[in-house]
């Protein structure tokens, strides 16, 4: 017997649908590439991305088309989320900051049948005019510019496009398993590969994002995502603020911490997503200007390690609650979330505060375990370290076009990183298994003594590798980024892990570098520093 609900199926074009009927005079800010703040709403965005879906119904395009996105975070790429699934069709974003060789192998991979793309991004538009083979339709995402037609063979403007179309365009049903979007990782562990949501799938994350222990977007919350949207879609938030009915700052091209504190200061922005390279340059103008950041009650810090000293910064000196968060493209991606739980709060503050640091436990709908060499359970004992598997309602199943590919290993995916569970589910990340560092058959994290060394406080940045040393094999390297107007001797720094960790794991040495080589998702590109440091310690 089945049960007797309704079988409605869970499609992105349903969250939209809701933002306009119950939240459509909530705003939008939006930084436009050309420069200044636009206000919409949603209704407003509502009522383009229906435009949107109606023309592009009308270009005959192949079926399930994937539409493709070269974009800041900014209203028009909204509405263009939400147009291009919500018709049916795949919407593709497209990491700018990858190599060209990379966008345009992407690109035929995806077989990208249109391109919306900003401003700053006309001369990657028109390297794919030429080399996408697929690619039938370009269109500029403002209104119509000459500079950009001249540039652009062929270029339609996205405003006059919709402006074409019905405002009143009834979304299509069709099963929730369809795909709906499509992002290829930024190639930290080699080719860029697809990974390719369903509606299913994002529905699903969104509500999990919007659970309290998660992420919690409210409709009483001003939601900034400098995550960008071309990053496993800014962590779901355009989806998961369309579903609380959250007003959302997209901040555009300017992520320097000067922009980043007007935008929190203007718009009274209370939320705020981002990686930790991205909060330095905040905190940053922050000190110097002089701002309290008053309206700012959460953010969200995740894509690389969260040094524990930002979230002190954070709470200490701005009285913002920093939620430490885990996942990865292949996960929607959000794999675990740091927050609280009841019994913690008889602990001392000191200890609570500790337990706030790791990368947190997962929500409902994601589970983790750690496995050794041979793929046997590790015990969630806090302690023993073991690769990290996950399995959930968000977690990819394979990769786009490598569907023969046997991928999971018992239903779990492999996600490359190395952890430590304890009896609540919380983790630890210890590394990226290709970063940690074996000195003498034992395991050092290079995420702890990176911690660490952020904390001095004459150092603007840090990253410690594993380099070959002859005895050893491999011993770590601080590589170090002086803060701005000091001058710190390698024998300080070395002396500043003395008492945080075993005396065998300190680095050997310490060089300076003026900025960390970083990817096009802001992390450290910790194979460049290997390259270029290898000979450090065997020479
Ligand atoms: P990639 O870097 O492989 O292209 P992603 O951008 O999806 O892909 O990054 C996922 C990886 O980023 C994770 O597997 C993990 O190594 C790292 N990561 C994400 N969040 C954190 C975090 N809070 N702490 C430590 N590492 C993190």
């Amino acid at each position: 017997m089945l049960g007797q609900m309704m079988n409605k199926p869970m499609l992105i074009s349903s969250l939209i649908d809701h933002a306009d009927t119950y939240h459509s005079d909530t705003e939008i800010f939006s930084v436009e590439t050309t420069g200044g703040v636009e206000t919409a709403t949603w209704g407003s965005v509502a009522g383009n991305a229906r435009r949107l879906g109606s023309v592009l119904s009308k270009l005959g395009l192949s079926e399930q088309a994937r539409c493709a996105t070269l974009a800041w975070n900014n209203r028009r790429h909204l509405e263009i989320y939400y147009g291009v699934s919500g018709a049916g069709f795949v919407c593709h974003t497209i990491n700018p900051r990858l190599f060209p060789e990379q966008l345009v192998f992407i690109a035929n991979h995806a077989e990208d049948e249109v391109l919306f793309f900003d401003k700053t991004f006309v001369p990657l538009a028109a390297l794919l005019a030429d080399k996408a083979e697929k690619l039938k339709h370009l269109v500029y995402m403002g209104p119509r510019d000459e500079e950009v037609a001249e540039k652009v063979p062929n270029v339609t403007f996205y405003d006059e496009m919709i402006a074409e179309g019905d405002a009143d365009f009834a979304w299509p049903d069709f099963d929730e398993n369809t795909a709906s979007s499509l992002c290829y990782t930024s190639g930290t562990t080699g080719n860029p590969k697809g990974v390719l949501y369903s509606h299913r799938s994002t529905v699903l994350h969104a509500f999990a994002a919007n659970s309290i222990d998660c992420i919690g977007f409210s409709a009483r919350d001003v939601v900034m995502p400098v995550v960008p949207m071309f990053h496993v879609n800014a962590w779901g938030a355009p989806y998961s603020c369309a579903m609380s009915g959250a007003r959302m700052v997209m901040p555009g091209p300017g992520l320097d911490g000067e922009s980043l504190v007007k935008l929190i200061d203007t718009y009274d922005i209370t939320l705020a997503l981002g990686v930790p390279t991205i909060w330095l340059g905040l905190l940053g103008y922050a000190a110097k200007s002089g701002s309290k950041l008053n309206s700012l009650e959460r953010t969200v810090i995740g894509g690389s390690a969260c040094p524990p000293s930002m979230i002190d910064t954070f709470r200490d000196t701005y009285g913002v609650d920093t939620i430490h968060a885990w996942g990865m493209s292949e996960m929607s991606p959000l794999g675990s979330t740091n927050q609280p739980l009841a019994k913690h709060s008889k602990l001392p503050v000191e200890e609570q505060r500790k337990l706030r640091e790791n990368q947190g436990r997962p929500p409902y709908g994601v589970e983790l375990k750690i496995v050794d060499d041979n793929g046997k359970q590790q015990p969630n004992d806090g302690k023993t370290q073991g690769d990290l598997m996950v399995r959930g309602y968000w977690v990819l199943d394979s990769y786009f076009r490598q569907e023969d590919e046997d991928l999971l290993d018992d239903g779990w995916f492999a996600t490359g990183d190395v952890a430590t569970l304890d009896p609540d589910g919380y983790m630890t990340i210890r590394d990226r298994s290709k970063d940690i560092i074996k000195s003498g058959g034992e395991w050092i994290s290079s995420v702890e003594l990176e911690n660490i060394a952020m904390s001095h406080p004459k150092l603007a940045n840090a990253a410690v590798i594993g380099v070959p040393h002859p005895k050893w094999d491999e011993r770590p390297l601080l590589v170090a980024v002086k803060a701005e107007g000091e001058e710190p001797s390698k024998e300080e720094l070395l002396a500043y892990f003395e008492d945080k960790i075993a005396k065998w794991q300190i680095p050997d040495t310490v060089v300076f570098i003026d900025a960390l080589p970083l990817n096009a998702t802001g992390k450290v590109l910790k194979r460049n520093l290997r390259d270029q440091f290898n000979d450090v310690l065997s020479a």
